[in-house]
């Protein structure tokens, strides 16, 4: 038997791996399994190579769960290590990196470095007071031996008489973290972190390891079930796979999901970094469908994280799926992850990505493209908002749906709008309406000109536009109701005024009485005599600050601040009859008519006022 010191300057370092080195504890189990499953694959391509020729066996690793004597194993079979090799990985080397955070901790700021490093095999000390590794090469005559140490850089090493290849790791759990003594606990994070290792992991207890002497063992009985897909279905070959395939993994990835989602992108990339995985694009309508951790990170099938704030773009992480590099390294926090070169042109190649895509779509099957694009537009808003250079993409393909659910590209709309609104002025309007129902008026008056509107009713349409007036020249977006249409888009021919100034004065008076003057403001306009004879608008730019307020949910002095205009049609024969109406109680009943309707246009009219109208309008019948 030896005995020695590991290599380390300072005697305290395991006191500090515990409570520093992860914020989370689990991960020492991660850092095991990878281990065994290198150690493994390093074995098979040895063999597969014809490089050892020996027979493989099962190579399944286990995990054994004992709560009676409170320890946790990983046993793999995989390629082993002699005596020297244990001296110089697990000594030597694996301590280096732990020596080398120790270095930088001292006299530093603790929360900055820790994370930066990855300590694999030395983590089991987060949750163990000791460690034992019994380990056999591959190599036949070298004998087996076990390394031993307790959480002080002292270790013992001796002879083992283990004849099966491979390595068992053995944590003697801590009081404080029993928790992985449970079994159920211990398969939960095999199914976070190992779900989709490359070879086959078993999970078991006590019960299933040891029989007790003179009882027959029921193997086949109490056996574990196998817990990871070996060939997750990123790993395949895109060619061979079907729609059905990809459905299906999906459902394996999210199995509470009842939603399916719409399409997905294979990525697949060799060059100038290693990149697979699957991304699926979710419907998404509204807030609520807006979630942003179901894109899980893997580094070799190993999962990492599904929190990727600040590691791929925001509008990315409304995607499901899958993104699996060797590039992203494995041990480290995720301030350091933000800040990795390979991490920043992985986020960016995989937004170009995904812009290919759906412009591939776009071209090649256009119609299909619209059906998806209700479905779709959010996700590709979120991006232009904040990506430009996903803007740039995304300005061939990004549609823009009118009232009649036709989809023109900003193109084929510019081009339509030059042709309705010719001549008229320099600028081209773009009409919208918010809510098709409740600006039902003001669209239709909008229709009868001949000029088209289009439909903005989703959740970020007030930041699009906002950004697309910035983008597209000589363009102004105006919801229809924000004035009478013809003041939105100028006509040549003006209506002449059929009232006399000293009349026009006469029935702003009238008006102006009967309304809150801090609410509304009356003007008297002269339209057409086929036109409404009243209506109510709202400022765009005083609307649209409301609007966007509304959603960052900011308040200002604005935010109360609702003010209409009241706009009366003078030329309309009911203005005419106001005027002439001699009987005072009569010309304010009408009056207030003709406001509540104005009202109603907008839907405001609710409540006393709702009750009060209809009253009246009974009466007037
Ligand atoms: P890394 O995995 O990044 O090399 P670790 O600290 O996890 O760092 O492991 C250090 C080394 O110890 C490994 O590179 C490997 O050579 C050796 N090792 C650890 N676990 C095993 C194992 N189960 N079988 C064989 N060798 C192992
Ligand atoms: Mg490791």
């Amino acid at each position: 038997m030896k005995s020695g010191k590991i290599n380390v300057k300072t005697e305290n370092i395991f006191p500090i791996i515990k409570k520093f080195l992860y914020s989370d504890h689990d991960i020492f189990l991660r850092e095991l399994i990878s281990n065994a499953v290198d150690a493994t694959q390093k074995l098979t391509h040895l063999v597969k190579s014809g490089v050892v020729p020996i027979e493989l066996g099962d190579i399944t690793i286990e995990v054994v769960v004992n709560k009676n004597d409170k320890t946790l194993r990983v046993i793999d079979k995989g390629i082993g290590m002699t005596e020297d090799e244990v001296v110089k990985y697990i000594n030597q080397i694996a301590f280096s990196s732990a020596e080398e955070f120790l270095e930088k901790y001292k006299g530093t700021d603790a929360a900055n470095i820790i994370g930066h490093f990855g300590l694999g095999f030395y983590s089991a000390f987060m949750v163990s007071k000791e460690v034992e590794i019994i380990t056999k090469s591959y190599v036949a005559e070298e004998s087996a031996v076990r390394w031993v140490c307790d959480g002080s850089p002292q270790y013992k090493m001796e002879r083992h008489d283990k004849t099966e290849r491979g390595t068992e790791i053995i944590l003697h759990i801590s009081d404080e973290d029993e928790q992985f003594l449970d079994e159920q606990k211990i398969i939960a994070l095999l199914n976070k972190y190992c779900r989709f290792l490359p070879v086959a992991i078993r999970c078991g207890n006590e019960k299933y390891w040891e029989t007790p002497e003179g009882e027959e063992k029921s193997v086949e009985l109490e056996r574990p079930r196998i817990i990871n897909n070996t060939n997750p279905l990123w790993k395949q070959t895109p060619s061979g796979l079907t729609q059905e395939d990809y459905l299906k993994f999906y459902r394996e990835l999210y199995p509470m999901s009842f939603e399916e989602p719409l399409f997905q992108i294979h990525l697949n990339v060799d060059y100038p970094f290693n990149l697979t995985g699957v991304l699926y694009f979710p419907k998404v309508k509204n807030q609520l469908e807006m979630q942003k951790n179901k894109v899980q990170l893997y580094c070799n099938q190993v999962f990492i994280t599904d929190q990727l704030e600040g590691i791929i773009p925001e509008f990315m992480q409304l995607l499901h799926g899958v993104i699996d590099s060797p590039d992203i390294p494995l041990n480290v926090s995720r301030s350091y992850l933000q800040s990795d070169a390979a991490v920043k042109k992985i986020s960016t190649h995989i937004t170009k990505k995904v812009a290919d895509k759906l412009e591939e779509m776009f071209k090649n099957n256009r119609e299909d493209f619209e059906q998806k694009w209700d479905d779709i537009k959010v996700f590709i808003q979120y991006g232009a908002v904040t990506d430009e250079k996903f803007y740039d993409r995304a300005k061939s393909f990004y549609l823009l749906k009118n009232i009649d659910n036709k989809y023109f590209t900003f193109d084929e709309y510019k081009t339509h709008v030059e042709a309705l609104q010719k001549d008229k002025e320099d600028t081209l309007i773009y009409l919208y309406a918010a809510d098709v129902d409740a600006q039902h008026v003001y669209i239709n008056a909008a229709k009868e000109r001949g000029y088209d509107v289009l439909c903005f009713d989703g959740f970020l349409d007030t930041h699009f536009i906002n950004m697309l007036e910035q983008k597209l020249e000589k363009t102004r977006f105006t919801r229809v109701d924000a004035d009478i249409i013809d003041k939105l888009i100028a006509k040549e021919e003006v209506q002449v005024s059929k009232l006399s100034e000293e009349e026009t004065k006469q029935l702003q008076e009238i008006f102006n009485n009967s309304v809150e003057k801090e609410k509304f403001m009356v003007k008297i306009e002269s339209l057409s005599e086929t036109d409404l004879p009243i209506l109510l608008t709202r400022n765009e730019f005083m609307r649209r600050y409301q609007d966007m307020e509304k959603l960052s949910g900011q308040k200002s002095f604005y935010s109360s601040f609702d003010h209409y205009t009241l706009v009366v049609n003078g030329n309309h024969e009911l203005a005419n009859k106001l005027l002439h109406e001699t009987d005072t109680e009569k010309q304010t009943t009408l009056t207030k008519q003709l406001v509540d309707l104005a009202m109603l246009s907008q839907n405001l009219l609710t409540g006393e006022k709702l009750s009060e109208f209809v009253k009246r309008s009974v009466g007037l019948l």
